[in-house]
């Protein structure tokens, strides 16, 4: 199926929407949780909504088409940034990956919140466009840690985990100019946590509606 066909399945599956729709980043280094999380969000929010990427990088088994990410060559890659239809996009762990503008614009006319599992330069290119956008970096727990959900997830061999943490000084670097940073130990908690930095955003934005 092609990328725009996947875009409509997406778009048409019945919702309910509970607030102003947000777009929401979440960014993290490679093995800290921020696909989980994001997946168990929109599990439980019918409103909530991830934004599906587009990469270059080959799928994982656990992986499909059109839910996890779009998987397409370089060269098709390519062809969509000279025509302008990425968001944001960048070269991340030897791989291209970006954010369809036309997906996002569709899931926030349709009144969803976004979440975009995307890396730290992704984020901030999304708060240029969408001041209004929450940034939200997550951290594990510890290195050791972050090694060892790395090593268990079983989806990279050693040396592209190596290559996975060499990544990290920029990534935390970067995380000063996110609006939260919080620590993913236990799952349902930073789940939770998330959830209630949404509601808040969007309790504010009400109250500065109605008032
Ligand atoms: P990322 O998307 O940030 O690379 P993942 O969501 O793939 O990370 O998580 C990496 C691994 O860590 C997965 O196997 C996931 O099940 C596990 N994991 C995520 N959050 C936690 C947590 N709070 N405690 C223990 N394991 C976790
Ligand atoms: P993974 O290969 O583990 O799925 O993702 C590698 C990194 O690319 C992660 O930091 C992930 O958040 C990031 N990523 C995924 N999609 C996008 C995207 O559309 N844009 C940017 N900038 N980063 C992305």
């Amino acid at each position: 199926m092609d990328v725009e066909r996947q875009m409509q399945n997406q778009e048409s599956q019945n919702h309910s929407k509970t607030g102003k729709p947000q777009l929401v980043v979440i960014s993290a280094p490679s093995g800290a949780g921020k696909t989980t999380i994001c997946k168990i969000l929109a599990e439980r929010n019918p409103d909530f909504r991830i934004s599906i990427s587009a990469t270059t990088r080959p799928p994982r088994k656990t992986e499909t088409d059109g839910v996890d990410y779009f998987f397409i060559s370089e060269e098709e890659f390519l062809k969509r940034v000279e025509a302008g239809e990425f968001l944001e996009y960048e070269n991340v762990h030897g791989h291209y990956y970006g954010t369809l503008r036309k997906n996002v614009e569709s899931l926030l006319k349709q009144g969803f919140t976004v979440l975009f599992d995307i890396d730290v330069n992704g984020a901030i290119k999304i708060k240029k466009q969408f001041p209004e956008a929450i940034l939200i970096f997550i951290r594990p727990p510890s290195l050791e840690e972050l090694k060892k959900r790395l090593r268990e997830r079983q989806t990279e061999d050693p040396q592209e985990i190596e290559r996975r943490l060499q990544r990290l000084p920029e990534e935390y670097a970067k995380a000063v100019l996110f609006d939260y940073d919080i620590v993913n130990d236990d799952l349902m908690a930073t789940v939770a946590q998330i959830e209630d930095i949404i509601r808040t955003h969007q309790r504010k934005e009400q109250d500065h509606v109605s008032n």
